[in-house]
């Protein structure tokens, strides 16, 4: 197992969390980020991980935890490195460890091996962004950038008890971000509180000219969270209405059952009331997801191809060096890039690919119809007949995975169908592009000798700033 070159104590990680850094001095920031930092909060002194598939300058790799990349050092760095960077953060030049170009929900597929929980080391800390969970759970660092492009921040804070928040698609820059499937990608924070995720939001919310999909400046309506935030009582959720999809119940083991009852309860004796919600079409949401993102992947790798990055090609090595360098991504790589390739085949197009997008506006539509505020980009029309009412909420609440942190050995020898299964709670959320927060909520947060399971609390596109009103109430 790789072991951080020691750094102080505050740096030592027994977990695998952190890539080792390459021996360089930091470089100057882009000078329109030194710009932005003027007026927002300070991160002084604030120690800060960064997953190894966004890019940071100097002695840190990019090596988005591949073999392909194990050396490589980025040219620029991402906005939101150099945003927390400019806002005075102890940007650490070790990387967080990943599942490689973040394909994974355990964190096991990294050329620098597997991460494991630092609340039990047998099991795993989730993924793909385990390494950024495992370094704040450890309190290696305050705080960790992940990437979530269907559930990596979540089910990784989920199974190590820590807070974990995946903003609206398009809200933080993916400027310098290892493009996975850019329509599902999105930058997510880590830390053990929300106050810590809200003051890091506050700096990471800026729109950036270089990212032609950034929405930071998407008005976001009366905002409840906000109200939320600073209520004081016993009852500070008072008017506040949350959903239950009604699917949900039925995939989930009973012991997950006892704490998501728990919170509802949580819920409502903070003043909320609890509603039913149907959530159509959901069922499809999984196959829509890996189809789109093998597709989306197939096609962002194509780059690593030996010329542009992680060279070590001449002219003389042909076809067969080609062959050598995309021989270097990893089974789990391997397998998306030859799925995604079907898909996207002209037999195949219409069955699968065209099929799964239109599953992801259905599912899109369905969180429209149950979420009081309208999606400020693509509204659904209403779909309420007469005399058939549907109950409207502010925030849905799902546990963020089905079960407790899985054993490291069951799941190196289980099926990838089971991976990929891990990520039924938080894919969907990904396909319509909406914000989610994980929090330990109240009972639900692990008991003595017990492992945590996180509560996802999910809003409407856009409305990012509420979640961390009524996660607050909630931890
Ligand atoms: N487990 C999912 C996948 O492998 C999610 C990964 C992620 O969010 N980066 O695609």
């Amino acid at each position: 197992m790789h072991r951080v070159r020691h750094l102080g104590t505050a740096t030592t990680s027994a977990t695998n969390s952190l890539i080792p850094a390459l021996q360089s001095p930091p470089p100057p920031l882009p000078p329109w980020i030194e710009r932005q930092a003027a007026s927002k909060p300070t991160l002084q002194n604030w120690r800060v991980a960064i997953k190894a598939n966004i890019a940071t300058t100097g002695s840190g790799t990019t090596s988005c935890a591949s073999k392909l990349l194990r050396d490589y050092t980025s040219p620029f760095p991402a906005t939101v490195a150099s945003l927390l960077a400019s806002h005075g953060a102890d940007v650490l030049p070790q990387k967080a460890n990943c599942d490689e170009f973040g394909m994974g929900s355990y964190a096991i597929h990294s050329t620098h091996g597997p991460v494991v929980n630092p609340l039990d080391m047998e099991r795993v800390a989730g993924g793909s962004s385990g390494g950024s969970a495992a370094a704040v759970a450890e309190g290696v660092v305050r705080v960790a950038l992940g990437t979530d492009t269907g559930g990596s921040v979540r089910l990784p804070a989920s199974y190590c008890g820590v807070v974990g928040f995946k903003p609206t698609y398009g809200r933080f820059s993916r400027y310098g971000v290892v493009s996975y499937a850019s329509s599902l990608d999105t930058v997510g924070v880590l830390a053990k509180s929300v106050d810590d995720i809200k003051t890091v939001y506050d700096v990471l919310n800026v729109a950036d000219p270089k990212d032609p999909t950034s929405i930071a400046q998407l008005h976001e309506g009366p905002d409840c969270g906000q109200r939320i935030f600073l209520e004081e009582g016993d009852k500070p959720l008072a008017g506040i209405v949350v959903g239950v999809p009604s699917h949900v119940a039925s995939m989930l083991p009973e012991s997950t059952l006892s704490r998501y009852s728990n919170a509802l309860e949580l819920l409502e004796e903070k003043g909320a009331t609890i509603v039913s919600v149907d959530l159509d079409n959901h069922q499809y949401a999984l196959g829509a997801y890996y189809t789109i993102a093998s597709a989306e992947a197939s096609s962002n790798l194509a780059r690593f191809d030996g010329v542009r990055y992680g060279s070590t090609l001449t002219s003389d090595d042909g076809l067969a060096g080609l062959e050598q360098v995309r021989n270097m991504f990893g089974p789990n790589v391997k397998r998306r890039i030859m799925l995604g390739t079907f898909v996207l085949g002209s037999s195949s197009y219409a069955s699968y690919f065209h099929q799964s997008q239109v599953v992801r506006r259905l599912i899109q539509e369905s969180y429209n119809n149950v979420f009081k505020a309208v999606h400020p980009i693509t509204p659904s029309e209403s779909t309420e007949r007469v005399g058939d009412k549907i109950a409207k909420c502010d925030f849905i609440i799902t546990p963020a995975a089905a079960t407790v942190a899985p054993l490291l050995k069951d799941v190196q020898k289980g099926a990838v169908v089971d991976e990929c299964a891990d990520d039924v709670m938080t894919v969907p959320v990904s396909l319509a592009g909406l914000p989610a927060i994980v929090v330990p909520v109240g009972e639900s947060a692990s008991k003595e000798g017990e492992l945590p399971l996180g509560m996802q609390i999910i809003g409407q596109f856009g409305r990012d700033a509420d979640l961390f009103g009524i996660s607050r109430v909630l931890t």
